[in-house]
């Protein structure tokens, strides 16, 4: 079973497209998990949505899921943020918002693998980049994997009794692989199809392969321009257009 795993396509719906196109090459898919943020900040909401919705993705709901819908409010959303969580509230139709908010915060797919956004701790909110957040997630884990987005950054964290802290947490590069071994718990943070931050701005995603037993990470070129040009046009902020070319 080949599985694509997303998260943050934050309404990119040019990086997504390039995204499936890019991890179609390499076989067929057999599914698609999607750990939240596929709204907000970019200009094709509805669009995302129902492009993962056409490929049956398994999702789990983000903070910008949350927030389209006013399940939470925007009060804690830095202005840039609220902005385009207010803008992506008034353009999504209601069935698309029923679709949001049916989504769970946590799910388990393929019996092995947890899916959140944030981490097991605080699924929508906290953000899993330190030794401490690691640990703390991976002791709730009930899945040997896991898969967690919202930094935006691809990463793995592993329980490991050595370490510093009882985890090691590492950025994860193109082309990386992870193999995964049931003995050893791991999380491993795809990074953001649609709005990376770690000074990439290709489009970042993953691979799990039950052939053999790993997770690949990949970055892909998509049109940034052309995302940026429909930003423009919908009047979203500035700085959320400028950042794409930037990759932070
Ligand atoms: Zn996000």
């Amino acid at each position: 079973m080949r599985v694509l795993v997303v998260s943050d396509v934050h309404a990119n719906l040019d990086a997504l497209e390039a995204v499936l196109r890019d991890a179609r090459t390499g076989g067929v898919l057999d599914a698609v998990w999607s750990l939240g943020d596929c709204v907000g900040y970019g200009p094709l909401p509805g669009e995302c949505l129902s492009r993962l919705s056409d490929e049956s993705a398994a999702s789990v709901a983000g903070n910008h899921e949350r927030a389209a819908t006013g399940a939470i409010s925007v009060d804690d959303f830095n202005p840039d943020a609220r902005a385009s969580a207010l803008w992506t509230a008034d353009r999504l139709e209601g069935d698309e918002k029923a679709l949001l908010d049916a989504m769970p915060e946590t799910r388990i797919e393929a019996e092995y693998f947890s899916l959140v956004h944030g981490t097991l701790r605080r699924p929508i909110w906290e953000y899993l980049y330190s030794v401490e957040a690691g640990a703390a997630h991976l002791a709730l884990q009930q899945t040997p994997f896991g898969f967690c987005g919202h930094t935006h950054v691809p990463a793995i964290a592993s329980l490991d009794a050595d370490a510093p802290g009882g985890c090691d947490f590492r950025r994860l590069a193109d082309g990386q692989s992870v193999s995964l071994d049931p003995g050893t718990k791991v999380v491993i943070n795809p990074g953001s199809v649609g709005q990376p931050r770690d000074g990439d701005p290709r489009a970042s995603y993953a691979v799990y392969d039950s052939e053999t037993q790993s997770v690949t990470l990949r970055r892909v070129e998509y049109d940034i321009g052309s995302t940026q040009r429909l930003m423009e046009k919908a009047g979203l902020p500035r700085w959320l257009i400028e950042r794409l070319s930037e990759g932070r």
